[in-house]
């Protein structure tokens, strides 16, 4: 929908729950992780014997239907969304994956990116393993289905976590259990919850919410957590000298009403504004979101500045996936369908403009002008980000360094090419006050460059499959 945004990779979901819909608990655990990817959607389920599977290209409400969902069948279940970039869609990279491997079945939903995968993946190549899908997930799922020859799952998975590099939060399913995986730096969320009877696993607490789970915990980075009718059993946790979770689920990716590590995401978002407006706090006269994910940093930067917030920008909500790009000559009216300034709120004022991230910043040049257009006398573009100055090889399409505005441009460039009276972006200390002493806990390479991994091999862009480069690594 907003296209100059960094694009989230995936949302996973697991329920046990003997007794229960349990492919409805995962539809509508998906349903709540829609944000996190709108290419592919699907859920697998095991009864204790068999794994069935059903997975399509579309968003979750076109996916499933009600006939889909009864063919689901058994007391556990593993949930995928994948999200969509504006070239070709592939079915082949949709998830779960299923396998026959070793004694049985096993089926795999993965969220993020390994920083080796192109390396593991020529490994398994020479020795004689086939791929059908290009994700690095199929890399995981084949490791662990070779190491489970010689060891038990658990201490196959644990072999994995020592190959595996990078970014992973994992939900397993096997014919009778569900394992709940994340890589030790933790850069992808993952939390578990609990229902009645039975247990939850999922990529954000919200979807816990959605289907009436309880909070229970995170899953700890490292952390092999297994999901079964006996309970919660925890088989190792791999450490590693410090974590890594990725500050731009806070900023964008999340939704506001998920704790994601101990941190609410509409909070840390207001906070995020509050501090923004500590550091500059323009004359003007009122304060305007670019809806929705610039929504609590603005109320943030309007308690901490006294200036009034003003919704003076409307979003359409039912502008989604299917919306027909707009020729050229419509380009314009094409955000005026998704964005649309309210006249009577900004003319003749001094605005201060709120937004979460800019990627290439193209669009963001549109909303000033629209602003500008509708009568503001004067557009104060605020970021709650840093720059973003890095591409992200950790599960996030940021696009690559060459069409990152901030690593092209200085922010009194930026600020012309915008049309903006002035530009801001919070500082990387502003942004980590934030998080006070948990900032240690943080990924912000993209911000400073600093990786936590180091990014060896991703395999992007090498599948020579004529693939977008995001659809071809990112799971
Ligand atoms: Fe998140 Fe940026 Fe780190 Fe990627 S590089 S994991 S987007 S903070």
């Amino acid at each position: 929908m907003h296209t100059d945004k960094p694009r989230e990779a995936c949302g996973i979901f697991g329920v046990c729950a003997p007794g229960a819909d349990v492919a409805r608990l995962a539809y509508y655990g998906l349903y709540a992780l829609q944000h996190r990817g709108q290419e592919s959607a699907g859920i697998a389920a095991a009864d204790g014997r068999q794994i069935v599977l059903h997975r399509e290209m579309g968003l979750v409400a076109e996916v499933f239907s009600e006939e889909r969902l009864t063919e689901l069948t058994g007391y556990l279940a593993i949930g995928h969304v994948r999200y969509s970039t504006t070239g070709a869609s592939h079915p082949v990279n949709a998830q779960p994956l299923v396998f026959y491997c070793g004694e049985g079945m096993l089926g795999l939903a993965h969220n993020g990116n390994l920083s080796n995968g192109y390396s593991l993946r020529r490994e398994l190549l020479s020795s004689g393993a086939v791929f059908q899908s290009t994700t690095d997930s199929e890399v995981l799922i084949n490791l662990i289905a070779r190491l489970n020859g010689e060891h038990n799952l658990p201490g196959a998975i644990r072999q994995c976590m020592a190959k595996a590099e990078g970014a992973y939060a994992v939900v397993l399913l096997t014919e009778d259990r569900i394992y709940a995986v994340r890589d030790p730096y933790g850069f992808r969320p993952l939390c578990v919850g609990r229902l009645t009877s039975g247990w939850v696993v999922a990529s954000e607490s919200c979807a816990l919410d959605a289907v009436g789970a309880k909070f229970i915990r995170d899953v700890a980075p490292g952390e092999i957590l297994e999901v079964s009718p006996e309970g919660l059993r925890t088989h190792s946790v791999v450490t590693v000298e410090h974590r890594a979770h990725c500050v731009f689920e806070y900023i964008y990716f999340a939704r506001p009403d998920s704790t994601l590590d101990g941190f609410n995401v509409g909070r840390v978002r207001r906070e995020m504004g509050r501090q923004l407006a500590r550091e500059y706090c323009p004359a003007a006269d009122i304060v305007v979101p670019v809806p929705d994910s610039g929504i609590a940093a603005a109320r943030g930067f309007a308690e901490a500045s006294g200036l009034r917030f003003e919704e003076g920008l409307m979003k359409n909500r039912y502008v989604g996936r299917t919306f027909i790009q707009p020729s050229q000559r419509l380009r314009d009216a094409g955000v005026r369908l998704k964005l649309n300034p309210v006249r009577e709120a900004v003319a003749g004022k001094r605005v201060v403009l709120v937004d979460d991230s800019v990627v290439r910043g193209t669009t963001s040049c549109k909303i000033v002008r629209m602003l500008r257009d509708a009568g503001a006398r004067k557009v104060y573009y605020c970021l709650s980000s840093p720059p973003i100055v890095r591409s992200c090889y950790y599960g996030i399409d940021t696009t690559n360094d060459k069409e990152l505005i901030a690593a092209q441009k200085s922010v009194p460039e930026i600020c012309q090419y915008m049309g903006a009276d002035g530009l801001h972006y919070l500082s990387i200390e502003g942004l980590l006050r934030v998080f006070g002493e948990k900032a240690q806990d943080l990924c912000v390479a993209c911000f400073t460059g600093n990786y936590p991994v180091p990014v060896k091999d991703t395999g992007v862009g090498k599948f020579g499959l004529g693939r977008p480069r995001a659809l071809e690594v990112v799971g």
